[in-house]
């Protein structure tokens, strides 16, 4: 069991009166991480996350726009201690205006780190601008390289898309970590050859759990790949060994990956337990919705608006006091791995992963 579960955590007495105290909670967790949807919709249709049909997507004027998105990175890195801004979606590359939107939260003076999550469709043409704007590092999702298994987990043939967007990004000197869910029957037996794919190409690769995070509710846990099979998998090929480091609220546990025959060291590998090793008790994220709202949990259906009273005429001290207050009310923990556990209405893509 993870350090983080053993810890009881503790319930802070005062919530917070000033922005100096950030966004903290009642069990004394602080958010410096800021997850910031851009849109719901998407281009793909992964299982685990969209339905076939899709989904009902909110109106573009019901989405916060460039400038809104500007306003709450400044002032959650200048007034409440945000030090990395990760934009999401939905796919962030359908939002025509992601390069000013990066451009002006990168030009924020003392701004946080900026990373973007996508499925890399439509990528290649915007990489070098998304650098030159002050991107720093690319999240792709990329669940297997074989077209079959592809088209059949995301419902669309786009893999040789995904992987120009990847191959543009890594050219345009953009950081690069791939993350992957691996689906009982469908892509599980393929880890270790994407294992290999993505340490010859020196991208990291992150396991995700798969989480009830699914609009259809089709999530299954005694169906779900856990973390300790994944570990199982992978060995059969390579060694793997923790690293000795602190995680400092990385939701990834990183492993280093020797080939079992050669002996060779090849890289390392991230696997993300969230649902059989949760972190919450490290918990170190909040997050906008693409229409505005702050959700402290992604479990948690429990929403604040906060574009509503910006475009009512709030100033910063207020905005910044509505989301210190919906920070304090973030859930102790999700609890998807206890019994009475209730699936969030919102599913992944309309949250923002
Ligand atoms: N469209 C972009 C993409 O796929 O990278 C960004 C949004 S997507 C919702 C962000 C991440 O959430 C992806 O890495 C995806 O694999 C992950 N994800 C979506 N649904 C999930 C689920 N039910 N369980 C675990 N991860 C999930
Ligand atoms: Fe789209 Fe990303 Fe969800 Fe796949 S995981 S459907 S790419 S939002």
């Amino acid at each position: 069991m993870p350090a983080a579960l053993q810890r009881t955590i503790p319930t802070r007495r005062s919530a917070p009166t000033t922005a100096s105290d950030g966004l903290v909670d009642r069990f004394g967790r602080r958010a410096i991480d800021l997850r910031v949807s851009l849109t719901e919709r998407c281009n793909l249709r992964c299982t685990y996350c969209m339905p076939a049909e899709g989904l009902p997507f909110a109106p573009n004027d019901a989405l916060m726009n460039a400038a809104e998105i500007e306003r709450l990175v400044r002032l959650g890195a200048t007034h409440l201690g945000v030090r990395k801004v990760r934009f999401t979606g939905g796919e962030p590359m359908l939002r025509a205006d992601i390069v000013d939107i990066i451009a002006r939260c990168a030009a924020i003076p003392d701004g946080p780190e900026l990373s973007v999550t996508t499925n890399a469709i439509g990528l290649a043409s915007r990489a070098a601008r998304l650098r030159a704007a002050g991107l720093r590092r690319v999240n792709v999702s990329l669940d297997t390289v074989d077209p079959d298994a592809f088209a059949r987990i995301t419902r669309r043939p786009f893999l040789d898309r995904v992987l120009e967007g990847l191959a543009a990004a890594h050219a345009a000197g953009l950081g690069v970590k791939v993350n992957a869910v691996l689906l009982r029957g469908e892509n599980d037996l393929l880890a270790v050859p994407l294992l290999r794919w993505c340490l010859e190409r020196g991208y990291e690769l992150r396991f995700i759990e798969q989480m009830p995070l699914d609009p259809g509710h089709a999530w299954d846990r005694t169906e779900m790949i856990t973390a300790a099979e994944i570990r199982e998998l992978l060995s059969e090929t390579f060694v793997v060994t923790p690293r000795d480091e602190d995680r400092d609220g990385a939701p990834a546990e990183r492993y280093d990956v020797v080939d079992r025959v050669s002996g060779e060291a090849l890289g390392t590998v991230g696997i993300i337990a969230s649902v059989t090793e949760s972190f919450c008790a490290d918990c170190t994220r909040t997050r906008l919705t693409a229409d505005g709202h702050v959700r402290s949990c992604l479990f948690s259906d429990a929403e604040t608006d906060v574009l509503g009273p910006m475009r009512a005429g709030a100033s910063d001290d207020e905005v910044v006091a509505i989301w210190q207050r919906a920070m304090w009310e973030k859930p102790r923990d999700h609890g998807v791995d206890s019994t009475g556990f209730i699936h969030p209405v919102r599913g992944m893509s309309a949250i923002g992963g």
